[in-house]
Protein backbone atom coordinates (compact mmCIF):
# COMPACT_ATOMS: atom_id res chain seq x y z
CA UNK A 1 0.00 0.00 0.00
CA UNK A 2 3.09 2.08 0.18
CA UNK A 3 2.44 3.44 -3.70
CA UNK A 4 -0.96 4.93 -2.43
CA UNK A 5 -1.33 8.44 -0.99
CA UNK A 6 -2.78 7.22 2.81
CA UNK A 7 -3.49 9.96 4.81
CA UNK A 8 -5.59 9.99 8.29
CA UNK A 9 -7.86 12.80 9.13
CA UNK A 10 -8.19 14.69 13.38
CA UNK A 11 -10.87 17.14 14.31
CA UNK A 12 -8.88 19.55 17.18
CA UNK A 13 -9.61 18.14 21.00
CA UNK A 14 -11.62 20.78 22.83
CA UNK A 15 -9.81 20.08 26.23
CA UNK A 16 -6.26 19.08 27.83
CA UNK A 17 -7.74 15.73 28.28
CA UNK A 18 -9.01 15.22 24.59
CA UNK A 19 -5.72 16.49 23.29
CA UNK A 20 -3.90 13.57 25.46
CA UNK A 21 -6.16 11.17 24.00
CA UNK A 22 -5.02 12.30 20.46
CA UNK A 23 -1.57 12.27 21.09
CA UNK A 24 -2.11 7.81 21.97
CA UNK A 25 -4.78 7.85 18.90
CA UNK A 26 -1.87 9.10 16.99
CA UNK A 27 1.15 6.87 18.41
CA UNK A 28 -1.08 4.12 17.38
CA UNK A 29 -2.23 5.60 13.92
CA UNK A 30 1.39 6.53 12.95
CA UNK A 31 2.23 2.78 13.07
CA UNK A 32 0.07 2.96 9.69
CA UNK A 33 2.57 5.14 8.17
CA UNK A 34 0.27 7.62 6.69
CA UNK A 35 1.69 10.15 4.08
CA UNK A 36 0.10 12.84 7.10
CA UNK A 37 -2.01 13.69 9.11
CA UNK A 38 -4.53 16.34 8.91
CA UNK A 39 -6.65 18.59 11.31
CA UNK A 40 -10.19 20.47 10.30
CA UNK A 41 -10.84 23.60 10.69
CA UNK A 42 -13.94 25.27 12.38
CA UNK A 43 -15.11 27.93 9.83
CA UNK A 44 -16.47 31.21 12.22
CA UNK A 45 -13.31 30.77 14.99
CA UNK A 46 -14.48 27.81 16.97
CA UNK A 47 -11.70 25.88 16.42
CA UNK A 48 -9.02 27.59 14.91
CA UNK A 49 -6.22 28.01 17.95
CA UNK A 50 -6.70 23.55 18.00
CA UNK A 51 -5.80 23.26 14.46
CA UNK A 52 -2.85 24.93 15.01
CA UNK A 53 -1.70 23.92 18.24
CA UNK A 54 -2.38 19.90 16.91
CA UNK A 55 -0.70 20.57 13.80
CA UNK A 56 2.36 21.76 15.71
CA UNK A 57 2.17 18.88 17.98
CA UNK A 58 2.27 16.72 14.99
CA UNK A 59 5.36 18.17 13.77
CA UNK A 60 6.83 17.83 17.04
CA UNK A 61 6.29 14.43 16.77
CA UNK A 62 8.32 14.14 13.58
CA UNK A 63 4.83 13.79 11.12
CA UNK A 64 3.99 15.62 8.30
CA UNK A 65 0.86 17.33 9.27
CA UNK A 66 -2.14 19.67 6.98
CA UNK A 67 -3.96 21.34 8.94
CA UNK A 68 -7.02 22.62 7.18
CA UNK A 69 -8.08 26.27 6.30
CA UNK A 70 -11.45 27.36 5.48
CA UNK A 71 -12.54 30.92 4.40
CA UNK A 72 -15.89 31.92 4.70
CA UNK A 73 -16.20 34.65 7.37
CA UNK A 74 -12.44 35.21 6.94
CA UNK A 75 -11.05 38.17 5.79
CA UNK A 76 -7.43 38.96 3.62
CA UNK A 77 -5.77 39.84 6.67
CA UNK A 78 -6.54 37.12 9.05
CA UNK A 79 -6.15 34.07 6.18
CA UNK A 80 -2.44 35.89 5.81
CA UNK A 81 -2.15 35.65 9.34
CA UNK A 82 -3.11 32.48 9.54
CA UNK A 83 -0.60 31.44 6.18
CA UNK A 84 2.36 33.46 7.93
CA UNK A 85 1.88 30.78 11.52
CA UNK A 86 1.98 27.90 9.29
CA UNK A 87 4.98 28.78 7.70
CA UNK A 88 6.65 29.67 10.63
CA UNK A 89 5.98 26.22 11.71
CA UNK A 90 8.03 24.50 9.00
CA UNK A 91 3.68 23.23 7.51
CA UNK A 92 4.12 22.63 3.90
CA UNK A 93 0.95 20.94 3.13
CA UNK A 94 -2.64 22.55 3.70
CA UNK A 95 -6.44 21.48 2.74
CA UNK A 96 -7.92 24.57 1.20
CA UNK A 97 -11.67 25.13 1.70
CA UNK A 98 -14.67 27.38 1.69
CA UNK A 99 -16.27 25.75 4.65
CA UNK A 100 -19.85 26.68 5.91
CA UNK A 101 -20.52 29.27 8.67
CA UNK A 102 -22.00 28.20 11.99
CA UNK A 103 -25.73 28.48 11.94
CA UNK A 104 -26.48 32.48 13.38
CA UNK A 105 -22.90 33.65 12.34
CA UNK A 106 -23.12 37.08 10.48
CA UNK A 107 -20.76 38.09 7.90
CA UNK A 108 -19.54 35.94 5.06
CA UNK A 109 -16.25 37.51 4.70
CA UNK A 110 -13.81 38.43 1.61
CA UNK A 111 -14.18 35.04 0.30
CA UNK A 112 -16.86 33.19 -1.80
CA UNK A 113 -15.77 30.24 -2.99
CA UNK A 114 -12.95 27.52 -2.39
CA UNK A 115 -10.84 28.60 -6.00
CA UNK A 116 -10.73 32.36 -4.78
CA UNK A 117 -9.16 30.76 -1.51
CA UNK A 118 -6.54 28.74 -3.20
CA UNK A 119 -5.64 31.65 -5.91
CA UNK A 120 -5.05 33.92 -2.79
CA UNK A 121 -2.59 31.11 -1.04
CA UNK A 122 -0.63 30.90 -4.20
CA UNK A 123 -0.47 34.89 -4.98
CA UNK A 124 0.48 35.02 -1.32
CA UNK A 125 2.89 32.07 -0.46
CA UNK A 126 4.12 31.01 -4.36
CA UNK A 127 4.63 26.80 -4.12
CA UNK A 128 5.52 26.84 -0.36
CA UNK A 129 2.36 24.59 0.62
CA UNK A 130 1.01 21.65 -1.66
CA UNK A 131 -2.98 22.25 -1.66
CA UNK A 132 -5.78 19.63 -1.20
CA UNK A 133 -9.52 20.83 -2.04
CA UNK A 134 -12.81 18.70 -1.24
CA UNK A 135 -14.24 17.08 -4.70
CA UNK A 136 -18.14 16.03 -4.04
CA UNK A 137 -18.58 12.71 -6.12
CA UNK A 138 -22.25 12.55 -5.10
CA UNK A 139 -22.36 16.36 -5.48
CA UNK A 140 -22.17 19.19 -2.98
CA UNK A 141 -25.38 19.70 -1.02
CA UNK A 142 -25.67 23.15 -2.34
CA UNK A 143 -24.47 22.92 -5.99
CA UNK A 144 -27.06 23.85 -8.66
CA UNK A 145 -26.55 20.57 -10.89
CA UNK A 146 -23.76 17.78 -11.08
CA UNK A 147 -22.46 19.22 -13.94
CA UNK A 148 -22.17 22.83 -12.04
CA UNK A 149 -20.82 21.50 -8.99
CA UNK A 150 -18.04 19.49 -11.54
CA UNK A 151 -16.81 23.39 -13.33
CA UNK A 152 -16.82 24.55 -9.98
CA UNK A 153 -14.15 21.76 -8.92
CA UNK A 154 -11.89 22.37 -12.26
CA UNK A 155 -11.82 25.88 -11.37
CA UNK A 156 -10.73 25.46 -7.73
CA UNK A 157 -8.02 22.81 -9.44
CA UNK A 158 -6.87 25.23 -12.18
CA UNK A 159 -6.82 28.30 -9.14
CA UNK A 160 -3.23 26.03 -8.22
CA UNK A 161 -4.81 22.81 -6.35
CA UNK A 162 -2.55 19.80 -6.18
CA UNK A 163 -4.92 17.33 -5.09
CA UNK A 164 -8.12 16.78 -4.06
CA UNK A 165 -9.86 14.71 -1.35
CA UNK A 166 -13.56 13.22 -1.68
CA UNK A 167 -16.41 13.51 0.72
CA UNK A 168 -17.19 10.29 1.80
CA UNK A 169 -19.60 7.70 -0.06
CA UNK A 170 -20.62 4.28 -0.03
CA UNK A 171 -21.10 4.31 -4.01
CA UNK A 172 -18.11 3.34 -5.60
CA UNK A 173 -19.53 4.38 -9.24
CA UNK A 174 -19.91 7.90 -8.00
CA UNK A 175 -16.47 8.29 -7.59
CA UNK A 176 -15.68 6.81 -10.61
CA UNK A 177 -17.33 8.72 -12.74
CA UNK A 178 -16.76 11.89 -11.21
CA UNK A 179 -13.04 10.95 -11.61
CA UNK A 180 -13.52 10.15 -15.24
CA UNK A 181 -15.51 13.30 -16.35
CA UNK A 182 -13.03 15.49 -13.86
CA UNK A 183 -10.00 14.28 -16.30
CA UNK A 184 -11.98 14.72 -19.37
CA UNK A 185 -12.35 17.98 -17.86
CA UNK A 186 -8.43 18.02 -17.78
CA UNK A 187 -7.54 17.80 -14.30
CA UNK A 188 -4.88 15.33 -13.85
CA UNK A 189 -3.92 15.50 -10.06
CA UNK A 190 -4.98 12.83 -7.97
CA UNK A 191 -8.56 12.72 -6.57
CA UNK A 192 -7.81 10.95 -3.31
CA UNK A 193 -11.05 8.97 -1.78
CA UNK A 194 -12.60 10.06 1.57
CA UNK A 195 -13.18 7.22 3.70
CA UNK A 196 -15.59 6.85 6.74
CA UNK A 197 -15.40 4.28 8.86
CA UNK A 198 -18.90 2.76 9.80
CA UNK A 199 -19.06 2.20 13.84
CA UNK A 200 -21.89 4.09 14.73
CA UNK A 201 -25.21 4.24 12.88
CA UNK A 202 -26.96 7.18 14.61
CA UNK A 203 -23.81 9.45 14.17
CA UNK A 204 -23.13 8.41 10.37
CA UNK A 205 -27.45 8.84 9.43
CA UNK A 206 -26.25 12.49 11.34
CA UNK A 207 -23.40 13.26 9.50
CA UNK A 208 -24.69 11.82 5.50
CA UNK A 209 -27.85 13.93 6.36
CA UNK A 210 -25.65 17.38 6.76
CA UNK A 211 -22.90 16.54 3.84
CA UNK A 212 -25.15 14.87 0.93
CA UNK A 213 -23.24 11.43 1.32
CA UNK A 214 -25.94 8.89 0.62
CA UNK A 215 -26.23 5.61 2.38
CA UNK A 216 -27.03 2.86 0.45
CA UNK A 217 -30.72 1.34 1.63
CA UNK A 218 -29.11 -2.13 2.05
CA UNK A 219 -26.75 -0.82 4.33
CA UNK A 220 -29.14 1.44 6.05
CA UNK A 221 -31.58 -1.37 6.50
CA UNK A 222 -28.37 -4.22 7.89
CA UNK A 223 -27.44 -0.95 10.29
CA UNK A 224 -31.02 -0.08 11.76
CA UNK A 225 -31.58 -4.33 12.13
CA UNK A 226 -28.40 -4.30 14.67
CA UNK A 227 -29.97 -2.05 16.87
CA UNK A 228 -27.64 -1.32 19.63
CA UNK A 229 -25.66 -4.37 19.14
CA UNK A 230 -22.12 -2.64 18.59
CA UNK A 231 -20.33 -5.16 17.88
CA UNK A 232 -22.58 -6.12 14.49
CA UNK A 233 -22.48 -2.82 13.57
CA UNK A 234 -18.84 -2.57 13.53
CA UNK A 235 -18.13 -6.14 11.90
CA UNK A 236 -20.39 -5.02 9.97
CA UNK A 237 -19.55 -1.72 8.68
CA UNK A 238 -15.70 -3.25 8.30
CA UNK A 239 -16.64 -5.67 5.61
CA UNK A 240 -18.30 -2.99 3.83
CA UNK A 241 -15.91 -0.40 3.90
CA UNK A 242 -13.18 -2.43 3.26
CA UNK A 243 -14.68 -4.08 0.49
CA UNK A 244 -15.40 -0.48 -0.80
CA UNK A 245 -11.47 0.31 -0.32
CA UNK A 246 -10.40 -2.37 -2.15
CA UNK A 247 -12.73 -1.64 -5.69
CA UNK A 248 -11.39 1.83 -5.36
CA UNK A 249 -7.85 0.49 -4.87
CA UNK A 250 -8.50 -1.95 -7.93
CA UNK A 251 -9.97 0.57 -9.86
CA UNK A 252 -7.45 3.09 -9.80
CA UNK A 253 -7.71 5.50 -6.97
CA UNK A 254 -4.22 7.40 -6.15
CA UNK A 255 -5.01 6.85 -2.18
CA UNK A 256 -7.14 6.76 0.42
CA UNK A 257 -7.71 9.90 3.15
CA UNK A 258 -9.79 8.34 6.43
CA UNK A 259 -12.24 10.32 8.41
CA UNK A 260 -10.48 8.99 12.01
CA UNK A 261 -12.83 10.96 14.31
CA UNK A 262 -9.82 10.65 16.46
CA UNK A 263 -10.28 7.10 16.85
CA UNK A 264 -7.62 4.49 16.06
CA UNK A 265 -9.38 1.30 16.00
CA UNK A 266 -11.60 1.60 12.48
CA UNK A 267 -9.20 2.63 10.67
CA UNK A 268 -6.30 0.20 11.57
CA UNK A 269 -8.71 -2.70 11.55
CA UNK A 270 -9.97 -1.54 8.08
CA UNK A 271 -6.41 -0.94 6.75
CA UNK A 272 -4.43 -4.04 8.13
CA UNK A 273 -7.44 -6.17 5.78
CA UNK A 274 -6.14 -3.88 2.45
CA UNK A 275 -1.95 -4.67 3.41
P1 LIG B 1 -16.44 25.32 -2.76
O1 LIG B 1 -15.52 24.57 -3.64
O2 LIG B 1 -16.30 26.80 -2.70
O3 LIG B 1 -17.93 24.95 -3.20
C1 LIG B 1 -19.05 25.32 -2.41
C2 LIG B 1 -20.31 25.35 -3.25
O4 LIG B 1 -20.30 26.45 -4.13
C3 LIG B 1 -20.49 24.12 -4.15
O5 LIG B 1 -21.86 23.86 -4.24
C4 LIG B 1 -19.93 24.58 -5.49
O6 LIG B 1 -20.54 23.88 -6.58
C5 LIG B 1 -20.32 26.05 -5.49
N1 LIG B 1 -19.33 26.89 -6.16
C6 LIG B 1 -17.99 26.83 -6.03
N2 LIG B 1 -17.39 27.81 -6.72
C7 LIG B 1 -18.38 28.52 -7.30
C8 LIG B 1 -18.41 29.67 -8.12
N3 LIG B 1 -17.25 30.30 -8.46
N4 LIG B 1 -19.63 30.14 -8.53
C9 LIG B 1 -20.79 29.53 -8.16
N5 LIG B 1 -20.81 28.42 -7.36
C10 LIG B 1 -19.63 27.94 -6.94
N6 LIG B 1 -15.50 22.23 6.55
C11 LIG B 1 -14.98 22.97 7.58
O7 LIG B 1 -15.63 23.93 8.03
N7 LIG B 1 -13.76 22.66 8.13
C12 LIG B 1 -13.01 21.65 7.65
O8 LIG B 1 -11.91 21.40 8.16
C13 LIG B 1 -13.50 20.86 6.55
N8 LIG B 1 -12.78 19.87 6.02
C14 LIG B 1 -13.25 19.20 4.91
C15 LIG B 1 -12.43 18.24 4.31
C16 LIG B 1 -12.87 17.55 3.18
C17 LIG B 1 -11.94 16.55 2.53
C18 LIG B 1 -14.17 17.80 2.66
C19 LIG B 1 -14.67 17.03 1.46
C20 LIG B 1 -14.98 18.75 3.26
C21 LIG B 1 -14.54 19.47 4.37
N9 LIG B 1 -15.30 20.48 4.98
C22 LIG B 1 -14.79 21.20 6.03
C23 LIG B 1 -16.65 20.77 4.49
C24 LIG B 1 -16.65 21.91 3.46
O9 LIG B 1 -16.17 23.09 4.04
C25 LIG B 1 -18.10 22.10 3.01
O10 LIG B 1 -18.51 21.02 2.23
C26 LIG B 1 -18.39 23.42 2.31
O11 LIG B 1 -19.81 23.56 2.20
C27 LIG B 1 -17.82 23.54 0.91
O12 LIG B 1 -16.49 23.73 0.91
P2 LIG B 1 -15.67 23.64 -0.48
O13 LIG B 1 -14.29 24.01 -0.19
O14 LIG B 1 -15.92 22.36 -1.15
O15 LIG B 1 -16.41 24.83 -1.27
Amino acid sequence: MSEHNFSIEFFPPKTAEGAEKLRVTRVKLAELHPKYFSVTFGAGGTTQQGTLDTVIDIRKEGYAAAPHLSCVGGTRDSIRDILKQYQANDIHRLVALRGDLPSGYGAAGEFRYANELVEFIRAETGDWFHIEVAAYPEMHPQARSPQDDLQSFVRKMNAGANAAITQYFYNADAYFQFVELAQKAGVTAPIVAGIMPITNSSQLMRFSEMCGAEIPRWVRLKLASFGDDTASIKAFGLDVVTHLCERLLAGGAPGLHFYSLNQAAATTAIWQRLV
